[in-house]
């Protein structure tokens, strides 16, 4: 567990020097990496002092269009559409190898790019990258249609057919495991995939996408664009000729995206928003285990996850206790250079993000929220932030209510079921939830009242291929991880065959 680290925050050193050198900063378009088509290229940031780590080139719709083109001419000549499935799975069973072999170069593009603790991308994120490419390859020769019993005079088939160019835009919080939610199932069913990474983190996706064609993945099947949201982004969104588009990151931006894709041509969107998500410590429940796993829920991963519990609700018969330790334990988080070892917590994204999360302490003290630690900056170069705990928060204040996406823990206190569960719902988020309790009934009764895509009962950000992954709500719509994620990357086709030639006579 996360509580073993028990020194103080260490004090900022020179930064760490990471063991490799950035090998890809182009576009990958048609099994191709190529510079921009405007010859453009942005600087990619490393958290920890805001200096370029690499310049890497700048795609807009002009390589989408090329990017589009690839991806079509794979999908409507093959051979990847013609492969059989079982081809199709070898392809990614070998991608996976690969990604596990070279899971120290993509943990350390990913800390480096991101700012996470190195620790949690080479143990946790890359594994698990490795697990999800595994599982949808296991789909690949599983997906098929059924036989409909239809009036009895006909034979009727569905074919479970992919849908096309899958267009995928995804943010920078898990740049690996996002990559994998969305290149997975859309290959697993037979897609072709345009991919725009977040402008903030476009090194790994790079690397891990070289690796898919070392594997055997035919030209033009996988395209990555790096690039911006306005140009590159709304390019896929609003391409003619991409028939689906995957995206996650704000609930502002997945507005846009669903409006482009109306626009243009209706093509399918699913989309995977903010959350606001509550933490419900019962009266009953372990406070101990509750304390280390409501932080857990708030501060892993910088308090960068759309599904962070950002509204810790505790009971008022054991909140003096429970916000004693919470404190202590905020105290001890060990923030630092993600490189070094023992470190839990690295440096925010970027200076955006860095910026309004200070600005949303100073609204929590502002409206009267009790700051009981951290509320600041940690040193004076990159983007980290100390842990930070409000108390007595109120459901009005935008400490309560609005995504703070930052290291900012905010304890509020209720008094009954009924109450806790109406305030818990009042939001206009419906991500996760938390659920802290020994009593089963208690447990069932939360479980079904929370209108929210994934209820952790007991434990929290449990996260396995198989587990369907979504929002209520303006946390988005679909479902992403599992069998659930196969439809929205299949097509289905009715075929319809009279028993007796010909019917209609
Ligand atoms: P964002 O939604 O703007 O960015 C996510 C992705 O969308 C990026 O790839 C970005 O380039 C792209 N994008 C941006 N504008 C676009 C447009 N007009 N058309 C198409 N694509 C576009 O998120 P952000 O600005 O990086 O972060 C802002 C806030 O979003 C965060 O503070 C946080 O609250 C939230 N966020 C949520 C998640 C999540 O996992 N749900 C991830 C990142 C950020």
């Amino acid at each position: 567990g996360l509580s073993k680290y028990s020194t103080a925050s260490a004090a900022l050193e020179e930064p760490i020097k990471p063991s490799i050198q950035v090998e890809h900063t182009q576009l990958l378009i048609g099994g191709k990496f190529v510079d921009a088509a405007s010859g453009k290229t942005f600087p990619t940031l490393d958290p920890r002092t805001g200096e370029a780590i690499a310049h890497v080139a700048e795609g807009d719709s002009e390589d989408v269009d090329r990017a589009v083109v690839a991806a079509r001419r794979a999908f409507d000549e093959g051979p990847w559409t013609k492969m059989t499935a079982y081809e199709r799975q070898k392809i990614l069973l070998r991608a996976a190898d690969l990604i596990e072999k070279h899971n120290d170069e993509l943990a350390t593009l990913e800390t480096w790019d991101n700012g996470k603790p190195y620790a949690q991308a080479a143990e946790i994120e890359v594994p698990m990258f490795v697990r999800l490419i595994r599982y949808y390859a296991g789909w690949a020769d599983k997906i098929h249609g059924l036989t409909v019993p239809a009036d009895g005079s006909y034979h009727v088939q569905t074919l479970h057919e992919p849908i096309g160019v899958a267009g995928q835009i995804i943010p920078w919080n898990f740049p690996l495991l996002m990559f994998a939610w969305k290149v997975g199932p859309a290959l697993a069913c037979g897609n072709t995939v345009v991919l725009k990474t977040a402008e903030q983190t476009p090194l790994s996706a790079l690397y891990a996408a070289r690796l898919f064609h070392e594997a055997g993945l035919p030209s033009g099947v996988l395209n990555v664009i790096s690039g911006f949201g306005p140009t590159a982004g709304a390019a896929i969104a609003s391409h003619m000729d991409v028939d689906k588009v995957a995206f996650t990151g704000s609930t502002d931006t997945g507005k846009i995206v669903l409006e482009l894709a109306a626009k243009s041509n209706l093509k399918t969107v699913t989309l995977e928003l903010g959350g606001k998500s509550p933490f419900i410590v019962c009266e009953d429940a372990d406070v101990d285990q509750a304390v280390e796993a409501a932080h857990f829920a708030l501060f892993f991963n910088q308090g960068q996850c759309c599904c962070a519990g950002s509204r810790t609700f505790v009971h008022e018969n054991i909140y003096d206790e429970f916000v004693e330790k919470a404190k202590a334990r905020a105290l001890k988080r060990v923030v630092g250079d993600p490189f070094k070892g023992g470190i839990e917590q690295g440096p925010q994204i970027d200076s955006e993000q860095f910026e309004k999360i200070l600005k949303y302490i100073r609204s929590g003290v502002e409206s009267g929220a009790t700051l009981e630690t951290g509320g600041e900056r940690l040193g004076d170069a990159g983007f980290y932030i100390k842990p930070t705990v409000f108390t007595n928060v109120q459901d009005n204040m935008l400490i309560a209510k609005d995504e703070i996406f930052g290291p900012v823990q905010s304890i509020l206190k209720f008094k009954d079921l009924d109450e806790v569960i109406r305030r818990a719902n009042n939001t206009r988020y419906g991500l996760a939830a938390g659920v802290f309790t020994k009593n089963i009934a208690t447990a069932n009764t939360l479980t079904r009242a929370l209108r929210v895509g994934t209820v952790w009962v007991n434990c929290f950000d449990t996260f396995d291929a198989a587990i369907p992954f979504g929002g209520y709500k303006m946390s988005g719509q679909g479902r992403e991880k599992g069998i659930y994620s196969l439809k929205n990357y299949l097509q289905v086709k009715a075929v319809v065959t009279p028993l007796e030639n010909p019917a209609w006579l």
